[in-house]
């Protein structure tokens, strides 16, 4: 006997994620409380009360929780309900109409992350449709902001309700893509997020006309700063969290190493003749990184200007403090007497551990669902809602399971992109992940 019928449930989960695409909220603005009370009335009818808790007005996330019966630990499954927007330009099918089309829906927010929403929330209903009676806590969160940085959805939550969210283990986004790799798919669990801070560099000097150059200029000074950083190679830290990935990334391009995997700078300056963006991301992953991303001086043609402003996006990994960030830039630009440094966001990075009972129970569902797979731990360059939580030391991990039915390189450029889309298969596959997880944990 089936668990459930495959065919009623793909429809619904389709059907369900198509309403959401087509619930704009895209944020900026956001109007996530219309998708949540959408939600929310699904819930209602199988006879569970979620809330739904406002930010601000129209700024809604929702969080419900099926109570646990024996005493086991809680499991928290969460997702994003808000959305980056979209042009209309170069889509198949327009971003907010949710069209479904051989097999595969479209639509703004069909990876990231409508789709996880969806196949959560159906998981959800099976479960409360067939009296399921957990050993622990089943909550859900779906957030709002998580686009923007979270203050206004989970980050909001966990500092003014953090009761309504409690939880041992937490599911979310970030992960779960596959490798495929001789025949096997490698799903990647992700257990990482490097640390994000972005920072202003502010330089001053002498205004004066430019008709008479002298060399006391803001804005020449931090032009000699941003050359540095351009060329800056950081020390590289090859952490036991993104071996196995590292080997096995370098795998899906065919190249393979005798033993332990060591990155260094030579293996990633040949990496990036060949395969620029995968250099990029081996880089990204071993070691701190600094991006120049915005500059601002001068107000007029012909004067030198007395003050120029950089900012700087920086990427650190787990461990690595805003003292570790001091230092290098100290390093790199040659002292710091110069330049004024002010935060503009500090986060550091996070990490939850391998041998807890979510991560070997997700393993386990996976190879449920997809025999002879293997599962690895994985880390991001920037960071999502987990943080709020691994922050106060609760596991979390970022798994939305992705079957390799679209390449990987479209993947890449769909999400926040054009045509973003997920297949029904795929759907599929997350709602009877998130179904048979919580069974498998709190059964
Ligand atoms: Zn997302």
């Amino acid at each position: 006997m089936p668990e459930f019928e495959n065919d009623a449930v793909q429809k619904e989960v389709t059907e369900l994620l198509s309403e959401l695409i087509r619930i704009d909220t895209s944020n900026p603005p956001g109007n996530e409380t219309a998708a949540a009370r959408f939600i929310q009335d699904l819930l209602f009818a199988e006879g569970l009360k979620a809330e739904i808790i406002e930010s601000a007005p129209g700024r809604g996330s929702l969080v419900a929780r099926i109570p646990g019966r024996r005493g086991q630990k809680s499991l928290l499954l969460m997702a994003h309900l808000d959305v980056v927007p979209a042009s209309q330009e170069g889509w198949d099918h327009p971003p907010f109409a949710g069209v479904v089309d051989k097999g595969l829906v479209y639509g703004r927010g069909a990876w990231d992350c409508k789709g996880m929403v969806a196949a959560e929330v159906v998981a959800l209903l099976l479960l409360l449709r067939e009296g399921f009676e957990p050993g622990g806590d089943v909550a859900l969160a779906l957030w709002a902001d998580e686009e923007k940085g979270g203050n206004m959805g989970a980050g909001w939550l966990m500092k003014h309700r953090p009761e309504l969210v409690q939880a041992d283990f937490v599911v979310n986004e970030g992960g779960g893509h596959a490798l495929p790799i001789d025949g096997r798919n490698h799903y990647t669990i992700q257990v990482a997020e490097k640390g994000v801070f972005w920072t202003k560099l502010i330089t001053r000097g002498t205004p004066g006309h430019a008709s008479m150059p002298h060399r006391d200029n803001a804005l020449l000074k931090m032009s000699t700063y941003l050359a540095k950083l351009g060329t800056l190679k950081t020390p590289i830290h090859q952490s036991d969290i993104v071996e196995q990935y590292l080997s096995l990334r370098l795998a899906t391009i065919g190249q393979t190493f005798k033993g332990k995997l060591q990155v260094d700078d030579q293996l990633l300056n040949e990496l990036s003749k060949t395969h620029p963006r995968v250099a990029a991301e081996v880089n990204t992953l071993v070691r701190l990184s600094i991006a120049p991303t915005m500059i601002q001086a001068g107000t007029k043609e012909n004067i030198i200007p007395e003050s120029c402003e950089a900012v700087i996006d920086c990427r650190l990994l787990p461990g690595q403090t805003a003292e570790d960030l001091r230092r290098t830039l100290d390093e790199a630009l040659g002292g710091l007497e110069e330049v004024e440094i002010v935060p503009i966001q500090a986060d550091e990075g996070t990490v939850s551990p391998l041998e807890t009972d979510l991560y070997q129970n997700i393993t386990q569902t996976m190879q449920e669902l997809d025999p002879g797979c293997r599962c690895i731990p994985y880390m991001v360059s920037g960071g999502t809602d987990s943080r709020f939580f691994r922050q106060k030391g609760i596991s979390a991990y970022g798994f939305f399971p992705v079957s390799p039915d679209i390449p990987p390189s479209e993947m890449l450029s769909m999400v926040h992109g054009r045509n973003e889309r997920i297949s029904q298969n795929n759907l599929l596959l997350a709602t009877k992940f998130y179904y048979r997880l919580v069974k498998r944990m709190l059964g």
